[in-house]
């Protein structure tokens, strides 16, 4: 299972200084995989207060090339020379705000692999699409670029992040049974492609997850941990959630 929190643009040195040191007391004995995903500027700071606790650190974000002029873009390299394991790729927001086309987020995926770092990669359906009916093609359509630029052998070392945008930052949550029937389909997909990676590739809900229907979403057998925002800047809901997740019975 993975928990990973994705700050967007919040916080501060004194949030770093506040939240990392509660997080690793609270979840010092939890058996799953944490993650915090700050904002570029703060990375180095979460690095090291996060030194020698359970909670590992991502970026939300790499530029596809390894470096060059490219004013203002973060390599994967950079990243790794920083102490960043993870990166979020991909995510809804980005593909709103700064135009990330399928193709962009497939490239990205491929320097994050390049370079040893995991990737979390968002996909998901706007609440027009799931309301005409088009929510697997939507997510085949954004999966099936990823699938084929990574190549079967890779897909181990990814995991993927179900992100209805309906539900990001909403308060509206998928039911855990409408998460559940596009994690299968995600898996299936997955094993079409590369049969066996399926299995081992977790795919993790992400959109308006807090503790009180953690343990709910993530009874669901196709749901391998989820991707927080708002409540992860929180450090004892994000806690919480963590807890929820470790609980577990096939934890993976
Ligand atoms: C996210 O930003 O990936 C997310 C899921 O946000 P929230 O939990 O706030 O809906």
């Amino acid at each position: 299972m993975l928990v990973a929190g994705n700050w967007k643009m919040h916080g501060s040195q004194a949030m770093v200084r506040g939240i990392l040191p509660v997080l690793a007391a609270e979840l010092r004995s939890v058996e799953l995989d944490v993650v915090v995903c700050p904002p570029f500027p703060y990375l180095s700071m979460v690095v090291e207060c996060a030194s020698g606790s359970v909670v590992a650190v991502g970026a939300q974000d790499l530029h596809p090339a390894a470096s060059g002029a490219h004013t203002g873009e973060v390599s994967g390299q950079m990243l790794r020379d920083v102490g960043c394991e993870w990166v979020i790729i991909g995510h809804s927001e980005r593909r709103a705000d700064s135009g990330e086309t399928d193709a962009i987020v497939a490239r990205k995926v491929n320097a994050a692999l390049d370079v040893g770092l995991t990737p979390i990669v968002c996909v998901g359906e706007t609440r027009e699409q799931r309301e005409s009916g088009r929510t697997f093609d939507v997510v085949a359509t954004q999966l099936a670029s990823v699938l084929e630029c990574a190549g079967p052998e890779r897909l181990r070392s990814l995991v993927l992040a179900y992100e209805p945008v309906w539900a990001i930052g909403t308060g509206l949550t998928a039911s855990p049974e409408q998460a559940q029937e596009v994690h299968l389909r995600v898996r299936q997909q997955v094993e079409a492609f590369a049969p066996g990676a399926e299995s081992a590739m977790r795919v993790v809900y992400g959109g308006s997850v807090k503790a009180a229907n953690a343990s709910a979403l993530f009874a669901m057998p196709d749901i391998d941990g989820g991707l927080i925002g708002g409540a992860s800047l929180d450090a004892g809901e994000f806690a919480a959630i963590c807890r929820a997740a470790e609980g577990r019975p096939w934890n993976k």
